[in-house]
């Protein structure tokens, strides 16, 4: 980097941006183990589950998981099972969120269109799921039944006709996924579960192995390695975004509740210790808020020792800038996975934002409200990605289809626009195969 160095105040670190009209990526704070140098650790891993299937995914369960299995693949009666035994709470929890997140991604489908581009001459484009999809679930430091609904959902809603799940083993079940992710299974109707985590398990949707059929597309969220191998096997398999490690930004003014703000980047930094939970605003006194709330907050957090060592990470800070114009170049700079902002007129500043995996408006739509219930998907670009990648939705699962619909006459209106284009292109064959049907009138004579 080569911005001003952030200076550490407690528990977070500071970074000036003030009077300093430098492109703001090259100071802003950023993980120091990038994607690109996972992608060159998993590439081993990814070769070895080609080149030997299941004997490498079982091998690797052990030497990730701590877990020798014998089967990866999930039985019926271990699903039904963990549904049965699902608290009654975390099952209604579970229903409203399938049955909301149902609601924003049905209305997310798009029709075909069909355009007459002359009488006789139509292209329509039409939108097709993929045939099988592979769908990841993390399972490492912490579990994600959560995941299960976000990406299941759209899958559904899209019509995929196959899917599977994977999900690392988990030592204290028997070698399982864990039953709050079995459930959510049984609760979405899916059967076809792998008990493989990491960059293995994208591996195996990538080139099938054993009872798993190679899949098309691999999507979900999941730490670095997932991520990487996402990215090293993209063309192998689709993807749907690099949705890593978890990031919030913050943008706040004086006007926010700093002990709302502290709360959520407590919240996101509970993911991981390569969490980036970083809050932007004009207000040095909001600053000082924050990191007295902070102070008083993360000793008391459950999980505060992986908590206070994202907030300290290279990853995560408080940048001060000069105004919340500023503040907005900053953020859109960024491309947060999770942009919350909490200004006065909050709804006018998110409009302005370009660059964010999903914007969250005001007061009173946390975080994680969206990592649960609030209808939108959690399975967001991270890394900076979101400035050319959407979340998860619908349409990641579908195609457009050009069909191209001329009849003769349609073709013979602008078969002279086709030659002339062939032969400019050196490609007088491209033409021929026009002239072939349609002759030209010197052929004609
Ligand atoms: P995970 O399932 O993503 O990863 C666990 C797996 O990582 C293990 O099964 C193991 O195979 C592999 N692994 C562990 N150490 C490794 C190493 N040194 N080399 C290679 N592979 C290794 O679970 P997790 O670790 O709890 O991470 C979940 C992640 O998902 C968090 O970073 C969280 O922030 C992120 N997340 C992101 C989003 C999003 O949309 N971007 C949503 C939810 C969660």
């Amino acid at each position: 980097s080569v911005g001003p160095a952030p200076r550490m105040r407690g528990v977070i670190s500071r970074i000036d941006l003030r009077g300093n009209p430098a492109d703001p990526r090259d100071s802003l704070p950023r993980a120091e183990l990038d994607i690109a140098s996972a992608v060159e650790k998993v590439r081993p891993i990814c070769e070895d589950v080609r080149h030997r299937g299941v004997d490498a995914l079982i091998e690797l369960g052990e030497r990730f998981d701590g877990v020798r299995l014998t089967r990866l693949r999930v039985p019926q009666d271990a699903i039904e099972a963990s549904l049965r035994d699902l608290d009654p709470a975390v099952r209604a929890a579970l229903e409203e969120s399938i049955r909301r997140a149902r609601l924003v991604h049905r209305d997310q489908r798009r029709a075909d269109t069909t355009t007459r581009v002359v009488p006789g001459g139509t292209v329509t484009e039409r939108w097709v799921p993929v045939d099988r999809v592979g769908l990841y679930v993390p399972g490492g430091r912490a579990v994600y039944p959560s995941s299960v609904v976000m990406n299941v959902v759209p899958a559904q809603e899209a019509e995929v006709p196959s899917l599977a799940v994977a999900s690392p083993p988990q030592a204290g079940f028997g070698g399982l996924p864990h039953p709050t992710i079995l459930a959510a299974c049984a609760l979405l109707g899916v059967d076809e579960v792998y008990a493989v985590g990491g960059a293995q398990a994208v591996a195996m949707f990538a080139y099938g192995a054993g009872e798993c059929a190679r899949a098309d597309l691999v999507t979900g969220p999941g730490n670095i390695w997932v991520a990487a191998a996402k990215r090293l096997l993209k063309g192998v398999i689709g993807i749907d975004s690099e949705a890593g490690p978890t990031e919030i930004a913050v943008l706040a003014d004086d006007t926010a509740d700093p002990g709302y703000v502290a709360a959520d980047l407590i919240s996101q930094a509970e993911h991981d210790v390569v969490a980036a939970s970083v809050l932007v605003t004009p207000s040095e006194a909001l600053a000082e808020r924050v990191e007295a709330e902070l102070a008083v907050r993360v000793p008391a957090t459950k999980h505060s020792e992986r908590v206070a060592e994202a907030l300290a990470g290279p990853q995560s800070g408080i940048v001060l800038v000069d105004d919340l114009d500023h503040g907005l170049a900053v953020v859109n700079a960024y491309a947060a996975e999770h942009l919350e902002v909490m200004t006065a007129d909050a709804r006018a500043v998110a409009a302005r934002v370009r660059n964010a995996g999903a914007v969250f408006v005001g007061d009173y739509a946390p975080v994680s409200l969206g990592d649960y219930c609030a209808g939108s998907n959690h399975v967001l670009p991270t890394g900076g990605c979101a400035c050319h990648s959407s979340g998860l939705s619908v349409q990641s699962f579908l195609r457009g289809i050009h069909v191209v619909d001329y009849d003769r006459a349609a073709l013979a209106e602008v078969a002279h626009h086709v030659v002339a284009l062939s032969g400019a292109e050196d490609l007088p064959a491209h033409g021929e195969a026009v002239t072939a049907r349609i002759p030209t009138k010197e052929q004609q004579a």
